[in-house]
């Protein structure tokens, strides 16, 4: 029988009237000649609950650990989904990570998938199981212990599902019904779009749209998979909400297809270090082993052979970052005079594949900003995308002006 994935965000299993209510979309498919995979994640809430005990209990913790505890909420919604759906009369199962047993590497808290084997669930579906629910996020690294994929990683999950099962779709429900023009919880004229490329909902994906986790979407990009994502509270039939597709399957394009954000960014400035060859190198090495995700990078001018260095990074790796620091400094790797983190700042990026053949984006988003009183910090590009790093409060209000400068408001 076809193979269909269906995941459900952590809205979409928020309780048990919601699991009973996503239950019954499984059941609509198997009932169409499905066999299903249902990927959950865990109750809207639990894994921030889940990160904020470890951070708590441990601020530098060991990632082990943490991925040991923040898996669980996982386990729960995959028991109780199978649980109604056999209440239902559909025979069902679940299965956790190390059960399929989904295959990671050892890069905890941020693992990605090596293997998915499908000798176990397709002996169940052969002896007439009808849906494996999957516990989304986890997994099990080669050392046997378990690992998660980085927040939103059940989307990741689910595609890969989707790879390895040869699905005719993954589909990811959610509490929105499909990809917008940008994130319509902050702005209202937001549009829903019915396509998008993989390569604009990757950047957007990467810029911190959280619709989608980035990895999913590079796997399905990879793997071609039909990957759409609609509303799990509507009504749905097979060309509800947004279905993320190749390039050339896009008729209508616009120079920028969608505005993201990501409120959780720090700017940290090392003060007068040593300009000489390497010393990004004795700046960046340190920091990458230390698991800081550095994402914009800029080195003032310098003067009298020293120069300032400024970084992003998120906002929940500063300390992390200044530990690295200042350990580097202490074995005379590198010497500076002050160390800054400004962690009330925010990136907002345009993205569209139309940035290609078109010149001006760039000036357009600044007058956009100027004509708002936004102070610009650090900027990056490429290809498709231009990222500013802005003070947080003027976030929303830049995203606003963005949108409505790039023409993405819907018609009144
Ligand atoms: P789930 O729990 O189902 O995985 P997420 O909260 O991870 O859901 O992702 C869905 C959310 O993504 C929406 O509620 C919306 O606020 C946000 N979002 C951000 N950017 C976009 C966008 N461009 N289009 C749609 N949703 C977006
Ligand atoms: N529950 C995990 C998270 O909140 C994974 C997911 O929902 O995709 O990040
Ligand atoms: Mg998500």
């Amino acid at each position: 029988m076809p193979v269909l994935v269906m995941k459900f965000g952590g809205t979409s299993v928020g309780d048990l009237d919601r699991i009973r209510n996503a239950a019954e979309k499984v059941r609509r498919e198997v009932e169409r000649g499905h066999d299903v995979i249902v990927v959950v994640s865990a109750m809207s809430g639990k894994t921030n609950e889940l990160v904020g005990w470890v951070e708590q209990t441990s601020p530098l913790f060991d990632a082990r650990e943490y991925d040991a505890v923040v898996s669980s909420g996982e386990n729960v919604t995959a028991g109780l989904m199978a649980l109604t759906l056999q209440e239902m009369d559909v025979p069902a199962r679940s299965w956790q990570g190390w059960q399929v047993p989904l295959k990671t590497t050892s890069a905890h808290s941020a693992a990605r998938i090596e293997e998915i084997p499908r000798a176990n669930i397709d002996q169940k579906f052969a002896e007439g199981m009808r849906v494996a629910v999957v516990a989304g996020f986890q997994g099990i690294s080669p050392e046997g212990r378990i690992t998660t994929l980085g927040r939103g990683g059940s989307d990741t999950t689910a595609v890969a599902f989707a790879a390895a099962f040869d699905a005719v779709r993954c589909d990811i429900y959610t509490d929105v019904d499909g990809v917008y023009t940008t994130d319509p919880r902050i702005e209202d004229k937001a549009r829903k779009l019915d396509r998008i490329a993989f390569e604009e909902m990757l950047e957007l994906a990467s810029l911190g749209a959280k619709v989608l986790q980035t990895r999913s979407v590079e796997l399905a990009m990879r793997y071609k998979v039909k990957l759409r994502v609609l509303s799990s509270f509507e009504d749905t039939d097979d060309n509800s909400g947004t279905l993320v597709c190749a390039e050339e399957d896009i008729v209508e394009q616009n120079v920028v297809s969608g505005v993201a954000y990501s409120r959780d960014e720090a700017k940290m400035t090392l003060i007068s270090v040593a300009d000489r060859p390497g010393i990004a190198a004795a700046i960046f090495g340190p920091l990458s082993r230390a698991g800081v995700n550095v994402d914009m990078i800029v080195q003032n001018i310098s003067e009298e052979g020293r120069t300032d260095m400024t970084f992003s990074c998120p906002v929940n790796q500063v300390a992390r970052a200044a530990d690295a620091m200042e350990k580097a400094k202490a074995a005379g790797e590198i010497n500076f005079h002050g160390l800054v983190a400004d962690t009330d700042v925010a990136k907002v990026s345009v993205v569209g594949i139309g940035m290609r053949s078109h010149a001006g984006v760039a000036a357009r988003m600044f007058d956009a900003l100027a004509a708002e009183g936004i102070n610009i910090k650090v900027i990056t590009t490429s290809e498709i995308k231009i990222s500013v790093l802005i003070d947080r409060k003027y976030m929303e209000l830049a995203v606003q002006a963005l949108h409505d400068a790039f023409g993405l408001d819907k018609a009144a």
